[in-house]
């Protein structure tokens, strides 16, 4: 069986007649917006806020085109990548019927969204090297899966997956591959964009909430076939980005230069911190990694956990995750915020 775009949409997306907005109906030159019961009058901010933002995000699209290299029709924009997979699960899977495979351990929005649409999560665990089971998930492929989730470099454990088994999961899947990249710009691996031409059951994830440092913007990307990215299109809300984050993503994407020297910073401080942990007591292992954070196994996780916490320093407990037993997931600071975290760290072990 080869893939079906048509044959995977759910019926009633593909027969959906969506939303036009009053930004839809009408585009050209005016000079008098009187069509989309907005406040003429304006705001008590600035001009700007009274008026609807481009449900299409064409700017940004145009830009971050340029950016990734591939046409702003293969381009989506989510509020964050959370509303991405939520959209994702509406087009594909039939609530309470279809089913999806996620890999764990690995990002917990992926169980929680198919919850919220009542689509079966089946799992595949990853193996002991964090890499892909590609049996078990040939396994546990039937005909109502619809959706595979790979998230590369893999939030927890940090690292990448293996090119040549993604490859393996496009070409022997017939339903949709997501490859979510929240963490690809810290990587030594290269993203899937640019496969996209090759693969149309491919949907690549990316988000402005880590290299970019702009989570509280909540904008988030999926790259996919024209078709695809048309479903997406449909399902969102008609102004699922705002003004201020459009506005705010399009400054920020100009600045590709400062975000790139932010991320070699990240990258070094990851291998500095990594090797202060490798040399540190208690730590019995501390994972490679192509992200931004560093997963540590360590003794006594759970209390250095509490106490990392009374001295003001949270980080990321996942000592009861299954294959993270005993590990901490800890983020890279700043240079200041690394030196506590390692001064508490060995206060404990040295106490
Ligand atoms: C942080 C993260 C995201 C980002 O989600 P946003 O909704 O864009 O902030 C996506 N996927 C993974 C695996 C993450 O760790």
């Amino acid at each position: 069986m080869a893939f079906d775009l048509d044959k995977l949409t759910r019926d009633n997306i593909r027969k959906l007649v969506p939303y036009s907005s009053a930004r839809d109906e009408f585009s050209g030159e005016a000079k008098v917006f009187l069509d989309a019961n907005e406040n003429s009058l304006g705001s008590p901010l600035t001009k700007w806020y009274n008026r609807y933002p481009d449900p299409h995000q064409r700017a940004i699209r145009e830009k971050l085109s340029a950016i990734k290299g591939i046409g702003p029709e293969h381009i989506f924009l989510g509020n964050g990548s959370d509303e991405c997979i939520d959209l994702l699960f509406r087009c594909f899977c039939e609530p309470g019927k279809d089913n999806t495979i996620i890999c764990p351990p690995t990002y917990g929005m992926y169980e929680v969204s198919a919850n919220i649409n009542d689509v079966a999560v089946k799992k595949a665990l990853l193996l002991e090297d964090f890499q892909l089971d590609l049996v078990h998930l040939e396994n546990l492929a039937d005909a109502n899966t619809k959706i595979i989730w790979l998230c590369s470099p893999n939030n927890p454990t940090g690292n990448s997956l293996r090119r040549e088994d993604v490859e393996m999961v496009l070409n022997n899947f017939d339903g949709i591959v997501v490859i979510d990249e929240a963490y690809i710009n810290f990587a030594r691996q290269k993203s899937f964009i640019q496969d996209l031409a090759d693969y149309p059951n491919l949907v690549v994830m990316q988000t402005f909430s880590k290299a970019w440092g702009l989570a509280g913007l909540r904008v988030g990307m999926a790259f996919a076939s024209e078709a695809i990215i048309e479903l997406l299109g449909r399902v969102k809300p008609p102004y699922n980005i705002s003004q201020a984050s459009q506005e705010l993503a399009l400054r920020a994407l100009e600045e590709v230069g400062q975000v790139n020297d932010m991320i070699r910073l990240l990258v070094d401080m990851r291998e500095a911190l990594s090797e202060v942990f490798r040399s540190m007591p208690g730590v019995e292992k501390v994972y490679p990694s192509d992200a931004n954070f560093i997963l540590v196994k360590i003794r006594d996780a759970r209390q250095v956990y509490g106490f990392l916490l009374e001295k003001g320093i949270v980080v990321r407990d996942r000592s009861n995750v299954k294959l993270c037993e005993d590990c901490l997931r800890i983020t890279v600071g700043t240079e200041q915020e690394n030196t506590m975290l390692v001064n508490a760290m060995h206060d404990w072990y040295t106490r």
